[in-house]
């Protein structure tokens, strides 16, 4: 008898810890975006010895070449994966409209129609901390904090501070964040090991003025900076279930780094291809797939310590991490792209999913934009939006959950633009030739 009653008691105790299937009753994810991030690139580099965490993250974690959608426009992605839905149905479908009187205006969070994930957690209850994820101004009046992309700006030394106080949410916060910008250029490069690309085109000759992105380089790298630095003060700031942050510096700087291939001969082949044949060698793409993806070495290794960190602490949680991009790059008749024309498809984006009960090393095959916010809310147990338009990438777990759906709204929001917000972020469009 008391065999028995000793078996049932360790029985008891131990029953959470076995089977392997139990999952956290908190679930708390971080989520790394990494604007453009590619396979493409990435591969070789692990291959030689570099990028250990991403290694980490597809050794431990399931994975996927995610993909994207047309038109293959940041602005509009990145709200597809908050919502789960198509652009037709979010609302944000380019970088701008034009009103009447022909005013251009670029889409903010007035015009999406369909809530976000941190929305949809807002109303559960659940606390988030939202960084500069793309068209988030005027910010949500979430549980939590969201320091909103317009933010950002902030680097530009005539933007009027007070306005800016509307870009963080509660605006107490201000202050704090305010205090992450960074102003000294040449600092932060060597904190963040990435070249000044600027002086390298001017060692081949050509005016960095005049190039593209490279004219406003500066501006990027104090903004991503500034991201990183955000991202640290919440971390250490407070406790979520959701801690999402985006960074831009792989779509920026893979939109110019195949101007610093040394291989001319071997672009020069490459770019005939594409341009007569509309297609191109798989050898000769994996060669200079692999030169595109030395000059973003350090950008990847950048990306790389941070991906680390982050690791490490949803490890010490116990949390989830997704890390994924918008779309990849592909080569294109003017060079690395993802707007491509139209007999192109859109480039494939990365996914990486590490955690509790995530399968290790496993490719999820047909993952996509629009199963990231069914899975969010799969993970946080609670019911799928019935007319989103991905499902839950339940095939990444080794446990399975009955799904339940609802229908969400986004009922309560902020309406507003304010001018020399726009002016700012049109400037910007301008300099990375989006318009
Ligand atoms: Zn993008």
């Amino acid at each position: 008898m008391r065999k028995i009653l000793v078996f049932l008691v360790l029985t008891f105790l131990f029953l959470p810890f076995c089977g392997g299937k139990r999952v956290p009753n908190r679930i708390k994810v971080i989520l790394l975006g990494f604007d453009g991030a590619d396979w493409d690139f990435i591969e070789p580099l692990m291959e030689e010895g570099y990028l250990p965490h991403f290694r980490k993250l597809r050794e431990e974690g399931a994975w996927a070449r995610l993909r994207s959608m047309k038109p293959t426009l940041s602005a509009v992605i990145w709200t597809t994966i908050a919502t789960g839905k198509r652009m037709e149905k979010h609302g944000i479908v380019d970088w701008l409209y034009v009103k009447k009187h022909g005013i251009k205006v670029p889409y903010n969070s007035s015009e999406r129609r369909e809530p976000a994930i941190w929305e949809i957690l807002t109303e559960y209850n659940k606390t988030s901390a939202v960084i500069n994820w793309f068209v988030t101004f005027p910010p949500d009046h979430i549980k939590g904090i969201m320091v909103s992309s317009a933010m950002r700006d902030y680097v530009f030394p005539r933007k009027k501070k007070k306005l800016l106080r509307q870009a963080v949410y509660p605006p107490r916060y201000f202050p704090l964040i305010e205090k992450c910008m960074v102003w000294n250029f040449q600092a932060a490069l060597r904190e963040m090991g990435i070249p000044d690309y600027r002086k390298m085109a001017r060692e081949m000759g050509r005016d960095p003025s005049k190039l593209p992105i490279i004219s406003s380089f500066r501006v990027f790298v104090l903004m991503e900076k500034f991201t990183e630095n955000v991202g640290e003060v919440l971390w250490k700031k407070g406790d979520y279930d959701l801690f999402a942050l985006y960074f831009r510096w792989p779509d920026v700087t893979t939109h110019f780094a195949g101007m610093f291939i040394k291989d001319r001969e071997l672009v020069r082949r490459a770019l005939e291809q594409v341009r007569t044949r509309h297609k191109l060698d798989p050898d000769l793409r994996r060669r200079l797939d692999r030169e595109d993806a030395h000059v973003l070495l350090p950008v990847y290794r950048y990306l790389d310590r941070i991906l680390g960190r982050y690791i490490e602490r949803a490890e010490e949680k116990g949390a989830y991490l997704i890390v994924l991009s918008d779309h990849g790059f592909d080569l294109g008749p003017n060079g690395y792209n993802h707007e491509l024309p139209d007999w192109m498809e859109p480039p494939l984006g990365i996914l990486g999913i590490m955690g509790p009960g995530v399968k290790k090393g496993y490719e999820l095959k047909d993952a996509t934009v629009y199963d990231i916010a069914p899975t969010l809310l799969y993970l946080f147990n609670l019911p799928i939006g019935r007319d989103m338009d991905g499902k839950p990438l339940m095939g990444a777990f080794k446990f399975s959950r009955k799904l339940r759906y609802r229908r969400y709204y986004r009922r309560k929001f902020i309406k507003k633009h304010i001018k020399e917000l726009d002016q700012d972020t049109l400037k910007e469009l301008k300099s990375l030739g989006y318009i």
